[in-house]
């Protein structure tokens, strides 16, 4: 089995986001020969960059947590991630904003942090301190010890079932916030981070509260040179190891002969023979489309689809004259409504008339990423996806766009619009038409309880021998953590299944 560069090809990986990387580098360093294929003219999936009049747009994933996820691919072969990329620490993690004026920074410094809790709410200095363990709790049993060990069966489920039981997973991020924190404010400030990976803090299991204690036990960080940069890295580490990379490499079908995967096939007809393949496109695009002639998977699909997927999102990426320095690195903007509007997002059938805003300026951090004494930006607006909210999102989309960048000019930016040099946007639409997403939902299947761990897609198909997944959509679910995090639980099974060389 050799590509067209002649390389001998065991492991097929359909994707470059950030799973498919890490399992690429995983295999790859365990010895086993592997091809990337990625449909798009450039990696990292929803982690792609636009480059515009001198401007570099991250396109997605810009708050990088839990460093030690990443520095593992690299120690695997015995190098170092700082040799590939460089990680700058972010203060504060995100400074917190509402309509009525209150400000909240939300940092890494307890004090700091008792201070700003006890100057809005005295009582609720304790409590918070008392969320925090409960985050790190579920932080030990539901990251450290769960979040890259596949779910193979119900057994494995029902071994977790008494820690899930005693975090007291059932109840929702939200609610489990509020038996803590009493202010209106602080219990969003402390909630909204679910939202991170796709999950409606009302109705996400508590499970996701982790990520609070996961962003205060390693930091938020940002990679010089952005998001992008590390997504180089990656590759770079990758073909030094000896792996291939082909971008422009639509597939357009899993091959299964006599039962098991043989080989996949690109749009352009080529046929690439394989011993497996990982798909980290979409989970339902993989069985609905490129398994499309095999009867067990099309019933797969069927089942998917009936699942619930996570909000879709509105970005605009924008680049401006002059450079803001008033702006934090990361800013959240929450509108007038909070549990409405999520409701909204996440079951209405119209785009609600309000939004809840975050806005990132990278330039902040690193001025590189913008030509001299100008700023980059996007802003994005979850939204409902295409399942249930049917838009229009080309005719929708522009006029959507001019509504954000007038809100944010009277409540963020001062004269944004006259200092605009650039701007596009990335809609719904575009989310089921570049990147595969089923409904353009943003980070595929929603986070809620009963579609986590065994619940959601598992890491190898059971009924068709040499399938696996990893991304968004397999356990442990979104979010770079997540998807890394899967790539290690694929992994894990792919080598027991094919012993390799080396432990990967
Ligand atoms: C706007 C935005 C902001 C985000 N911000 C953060 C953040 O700050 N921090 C964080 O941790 N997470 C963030 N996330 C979530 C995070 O980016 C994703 O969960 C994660 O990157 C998904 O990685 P993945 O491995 O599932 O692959 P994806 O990124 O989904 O990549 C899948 C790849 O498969 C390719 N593909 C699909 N079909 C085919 C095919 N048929 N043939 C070949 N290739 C195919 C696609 O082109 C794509 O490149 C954000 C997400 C978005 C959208």
């Amino acid at each position: 089995m050799r590509s067209s560069k002649g390389n001998i090809i065991k492991a097929i990986v359909i994707g470059s986001g950030f799973g498919g990387l890490a399992l690429a580098i995983r295999l790859q360093s365990a010895g086993i020969p592997t091809l990337v294929l990625e449909g798009r003219d450039k990696p990292g999936g929803r982690a792609y960059v636009y480059e515009d009049q001198g401007f570099t747009f991250d396109a997605g994933p810009t708050v990088i947590t839990d460093p030690t996820a990443l520095e593992e691919l690299f120690a695997l072969s015995g190098r170092n991630l700082g040799d590939y990329a460089k990680l700058l620490p972010v203060s504060p993690f995100y400074r917190l904003c509402w309509e009525d004026g209150y400000r909240f920074d939300y940092v890494n410094d307890q004090q700091e942090l008792d201070r700003q809790i006890g100057l809005k709410s005295p009582q609720d200095v304790d409590g918070y301190r008392k969320f925090l363990d409960y985050s790190k709790a579920v932080l030990e049993e539901g990251y450290v010890k769960l979040g890259h060990v596949p779910f193979p069966d119900f057994r494995s489920m029902i071994r977790v079932a008494p820690q899930l039981i005693k975090l007291e997973s059932y109840r929702s991020v939200y609610g489990i916030v509020s038996r803590f924190i009493s202010d209106p404010h602080l219990r969003q400030a402390f909630s909204f981070h679910s939202l991170l990976v796709g999950g409606n803090p009302f109705e996400t299991s508590s499970i996701y509260a982790l990520i609070h204690a996961l962003e205060r036990q390693w930091g938020v960080f940002f990679p010089q040179g952005g998001t992008g940069a590390l997504v180089r890295g990656m590759i770079r580490l990758f073909e030094e190891l000896g792996g291939e990379l082909r971008l422009n490499a639509t597939v357009d079908e899993i091959c299964v002969e006599q039962g098991r995967v043989s080989a996949v096939r690109l749009q352009s007809g080529e046929r690439i023979p394989c011993l497996f393949t990982a798909s980290n496109a979409d989970v339902v695009h993989t069985y609905d489309k490129l398994l499309r002639n095999h009867s067990p998977a099309t019933r797969k699909a069927d089942s998917l689809k009936k699942k619930r997927f996570s909000m879709s999102l509105f970005v605009i990426y924008f680049g401006l004259r002059g450079v803001r320095q008033d702006l934090q690195h990361h800013t959240v903007l929450f509108g007038p409504r909070y549990r409405e509007l999520l409701k909204d997002i996440f079951h209405g059938a119209e785009l609600p008339e309000d939004f809840s805003l975050y806005l990132h300026a990278p330039t902040v951090t690193d001025p590189s990423l913008a030509p001299p004494g100008h700023s980059a930006y996007y802003v994005l607006a979850p939204v409902p996806h295409l399942g249930h909210a049917d838009i229009d999102w080309a005719v929708e989309g522009p006029r959507y766009r001019d509504r954000i960048l007038a809100y944010l000019e009277q409540h963020t930016i001062p004269d944004l619009r006259r200092d605009l040099v650039t701007s596009r946007i990335f809609t719904p639409s575009d989310f089921r038409n570049e990147l595969n997403a089923h409904v353009g939902s943003a980070f595929s299947l929603e986070p809620v309880l009963w579609q986590s761990a065994y619940f959601r897609t598992h890491n190898k198909d059971q009924q068709i021998p040499g399938l696996y997944f990893v991304g968004a959509g397999t356990h442990p679910g979104a979010g770079v953590p997540g998807v890394v995090g899967s790539a290690k639980a694929t992994a894990r099974i792919i080598l027991d299944d094919f012993p390799a060389r080396r432990a990967a």
